[in-house]
């Protein structure tokens, strides 16, 4: 939810200019290079102006919602052009409904179409008043069983297996249904097989499924936050196994994409 300090370790040659410019006194020299502790670091961006090296940078900014939509109308004439539009997507933007919102709000007054990327854990009175703002949903199912849900997330699915229901029943926004298909985590045939079960009885065949494949592109920010330890090395699934979890959700009569 804050801006972050991005560090290439490579780069650093230890002058310490970062140290002297912190003002919360975060970063130290340790064997001859910069170290920050996380915890006091405000992410204000002072050692990345200071850097000869560009070791260090900012990332992630402050903004209104007016700022961004001044750069989403920059490129109104190419949506209008490839029949695109904004997707909000995160992190979460369902938690943080109120510039979610107006940034929304902007785009549906100009006439760009509106896309939100959720994973619907929200509370629905917030899922309903940012959904009047959207013309289409990508909603994420990562496991049906509530406590594997709970093990991996930190909480259960029951929230958010019925605000999608209230999503179709209720608004009548269409969604497409996107899994995050992690090995060894939700990739199973018996997962897979319950999710589309739920998307064809709850949500019916116009609902289109997207299959999204793990990939290690963030693995290299954990080191650049400087959390290394904190990744879990997983190996992407076989585009064998890719095509058995779409043939399963292809039986139960559902347009199956893999990818999205
Ligand atoms: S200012 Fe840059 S090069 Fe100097 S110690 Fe800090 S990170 Fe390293």
């Amino acid at each position: 939810m804050q801006p972050e300090i991005f560090f290439d370790s490579e780069k650093c040659t230890g002058c310490g200019k970062c140290v002297q410019a912190c003002p919360e006194g975060a970063i130290e020299i340790h064997e001859g290079r910069s170290r920050t502790d996380r915890g006091l670091c405000q992410g204000i961006g002072k050692c990345a102006e200071v850097c000869p090296n560009e070791a260090r940078s900012l990332m992630g900014k402050h903004v209104t919602a007016g700022e961004v939509f001044k750069e989403v109308a920059a490129d109104s004439i190419f949506y209008q052009r490839s029949g695109g539009g904004v997707t909000l997507g995160g992190g979460e933007p369902l938690a943080q409904p109120k510039f979610a919102i107006s940034l929304l709000k902007l785009c549906k007054d100009a006439g760009i179409h509106t896309a939100l990327d959720t994973c619907g854990y929200a509370r629905w009175e917030t899922v309903k008043q940012v959904l009047e703002f959207v013309d289409l949903v990508l909603y994420d199912f990562k496991h049906m069983d509530p406590v594997e849900h709970e093990k991996y997330t930190g909480v259960s699915n029951d929230l958010i297996l019925e605000n999608v229901k209230r999503i179709h029943h209720d608004l009548s926004v269409p969604s497409i249904a996107r899994i995050p298909v992690i090995p060894g985590y939700n990739d199973s045939v018996e997962n897979i097989e319950a999710t589309a079960k739920f998307i064809i009885t709850e949500l019916g065949n116009e609902t289109n499924v997207h299959l999204l494949p793990y990939h290690r592109l963030g693995e290299s920010k954990y080191d650049s936050l400087e959390k290394s330890g904190d990744t879990v090395y997983i190996t992407p699934s076989s585009e064998e196994h890719m095509a058995e979890l779409k043939q399963i959700v292809e039986s139960f009569e559902l347009a199956v994409y893999i990818g999205g």
